[in-house]
């Protein structure tokens, strides 16, 4: 298979999910001792989270260009960019690298339009719901995201970067997305959700929410998955 190149870290909390689906998707594709082909680089989230609040997205693009060209130059054969809010430098990685790039706003659009959904809730950090780049890739897919009101937007945020990057599974957290969405249905008439950071399936899953829910992480697992399944077998 061909190799995957992963940017983790941001948290390593998710990379962790992203490393066990991706080992657990090749044992369910291919069985008996097969595992994942994985090459990751994990970054200090510390730094990469100061230069967010501070806005300085310049050096975060530096940081991420050049961690994409050493798995590059390492032998990966893709790039997978584990946290949605840093897809608002995705160009940045690709403008630095020739190998695919599995942009995950992509791969979510396409999960979205296989399904009935056209306008689903997108949870996720404060940047990724405000700012414009990943709502309008979603767009280009003909998906209308919606956010939610200020102050849910604030618990959103809060509860990613303090509890989830940091390991913390809170129950009342869990009550609180759940209401967030449950507000949402109502007064926005959503009809799926996206857990558009990849935390946010360590605290809750489609078992807890009747509309469809789109986990990023999975999505983009799979995705990965197809891609260096896929260029085996044309090899082969
Ligand atoms: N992992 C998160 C995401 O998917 C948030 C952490 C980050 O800002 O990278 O957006």
């Amino acid at each position: 298979m061909t190799t995957i190149g992963l940017i983790g870290g941001m948290s390593w909390e998710s990379t962790a999910v992203y490393y066990r689906l991706l080992n657990e998707g090749v044992r369910a594709r291919q069985g008996g001792l097969h595992s994942a082909d994985i090459m990751l680089h994990s970054l200090d989230f510390s730094d990469i989270a100061e230069m967010q609040a501070k806005g300085d997205w310049a050096a975060a693009g530096e940081v991420l260009a050049d961690s994409a060209l050493r798995l590059e130059r390492a032998g990966a054969g893709c790039i997978v960019l584990c946290t949605n809010t840093m897809h608002k430098l995705a160009d940045r990685i690709t403008g630095a690298t020739r190998v695919p790039f599995l942009h995950l706003a992509d791969v979510t659009a396409k999960a979205i339009k296989r399904s009935a959904s056209r306008r689903p809730l997108l949870l996720a950090t404060r940047f990724t719901m405000e700012q414009r780049f990943y709502r309008d890739r979603l767009a280009a897919f003909g998906i209308d995201a919606v956010v939610p009101g200020e102050a849910e937007r604030t618990d959103v945020h809060r509860i990613i970067y303090e509890e989830l990057c940091r390991g913390r599974i809170e129950a009342t957290s869990k009550v609180r997305y759940l209401e967030i969405i449950a507000e949402a249905v109502i007064g926005k008439g959503v009809d799926g959700v996206i857990l558009g950071c990849t935390e946010i399936g360590l605290l809750i899953s489609q078992a807890d929410v009747e509309l469809p829910v789109f986990d990023t992480t999975a999505l983009h697992v799979e995705a990965a998955l197809d891609f260096a399944l896929a260029a085996e077998s044309r090899a082969a």
